[in-house]
């Protein structure tokens, strides 16, 4: 590179803090955005191509500097051909439109996840992974990405952020990680060793250096993520020595879209504690006065792995003899069996029968609250059992 290019590449970064700064954009959001008006699709390409001996034309270099000094708001109004690529840049942070259809764009965990009215995209960290498209179940072939000039759209502004996003992390990495020396070592960007042979702790591959650089140190073959590549098989007995190369689809073709049809209306997941609390409450609808209802509480109820479900009463709580009807028919809806069975558990309040005579659980506690005055003892002393609570004030 000469003094000339030097120059230019100068000016140009110049410009992009510039713009960066008028816009609230980042200086590398910027400097993607010129390269773009000068016909690549990041800096990165353009830098690439200025060690080919690409240099921008006197009027490329003087189309930047009106560019860089038009305020956001003439964008606006703007050639729209001209403007889509900063436009998108600066609607694209948060939410959008294409056409008529809102979209959400967000980065998580260096995913790009882009969110419209019944779908998603997805484009993975993983240079590797194809973006994959998500839509619910039941909305009869109307979502908005089932049309391809849309998804087209959709993708590029996805497939923009996730280079720009891929962009950053390089960034913050040792140049080593992503640009191999000419023996293929390459430096992991966590651990910081060099070697020009690594391990996928995944899918045991062995991968090459330029093959983990280039693929942002996901796993060529599985997708395994940067923190399971290691530069020895420590779990292999022979440290790897052993394992064969990554195996990589080469039937796959990396650009295609992988679409996934999600059914995400509710399911039920009858487990043991929803059948718990089913049972309880029908258990509630057979208790006919505040003693029953407290049995109801108080019962254990257990589901075994034959879906039979176990009932057990206590025997001052709930009459020997009665039948929850209730629990029967909710069993019956659930396709499961009921097996009662009877307990002696320390009760919580003595005088159990006093809770027979009421269905109110103000009226209940007065009585209960009257009795233990009048014939509670002192708290070390249990209180005189009374069958019926008859003897009441
Ligand atoms: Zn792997």
């Amino acid at each position: 590179m000469d003094m000339t290019e030097t120059k230019q590449l100068s000016s140009l970064k110049f410009f992009a803090k510039r713009y960066a700064r008028a816009n609230r954009i980042t200086q590398r959001q910027a400097l993607d955005l010129i390269a773009g008006q000068l016909g690549f699709t990041n800096w990165a390409k353009l830098i690439t191509a200025t060690k080919r001996d690409w240099i921008p034309s006197p009027d490329q270099m003087a189309n930047i500097e009106a560019f860089v000094a038009l305020p956001a708001a003439a964008f606006r109004a703007g050639r729209p051909e001209a403007m889509t690529r900063q436009f998108a840049y600066l609607e694209q942070a948060e939410d959008g439109v294409i056409g008529d259809h809102a979209y959400r764009l967000q980065v998580i965990l260096h995913d790009v996840v882009m969110a419209g009215d019944g779908w998603t995209i997805k484009v993975p960290e993983n240079p590797g992974a194809p973006p994959i498209v998500e839509t619910s179940a039941g909305n009869d072939g109307k979502c908005a990405v089932l049309n391809p000039e849309f998804l087209k759209k959709a993708l590029s502004i996805a497939r923009d952020r996730a280079a720009q996003v891929r962009g950053e992390i390089s960034t913050d990495w040792p140049r080593r990680s992503t640009k191999p020396d000419k023996d293929g070592v390459v430096r992991h960007p966590l651990w910081g060793s060099d070697s020009d042979i690594w391990f996928c702790l995944h899918c045991d591959g062995k991968i090459t250096g330029r093959q983990i650089a280039q693929n942002l140190w996901h796993c060529p073959g599985c997708g395994a993520s940067p923190p399971d590549i290691f530069d020895t098989a420590f779990w292999c007995e022979d440290a790897g020595a052993s394992l064969g190369p990554v195996k990589t689809d080469s039937a796959v073709n990396r650009s295609e879209t992988e679409f996934r049809v999600v059914d995400d209306r509710p399911k039920l997941d009858l487990n043991e504690e929803k059948i718990v609390l089913l049972m309880r409450s029908a258990l509630l609808d057979d208790a006919t006065n505040i003693s029953e209802k407290l049995g109801a509480l108080h019962a254990e109820i257990s589901v075994d792995n034959e879906n039979d479900v176990w009932i057990s009463l206590e025997e001052d709580l709930w009459p020997h003899n009665k039948e929850p009807t209730q629990v029967l028919i909710v069993a019956a809806q659930l396709g499961l069996e009921v097996e009662l069975e009877t307990m002696w558990s320390a009760i919580p309040f003595a005088w159990p029968g006093l809770g027979e005579l009421t269905t109110s659980t103000s009226e209940f506690t007065q009585m209960m609250l009257d009795a233990y005055a009048q014939y509670g003892g002192s708290p070390d002393k249990k209180p005189k059992e009374s069958e019926c609570g008859c003897d009441q004030p």
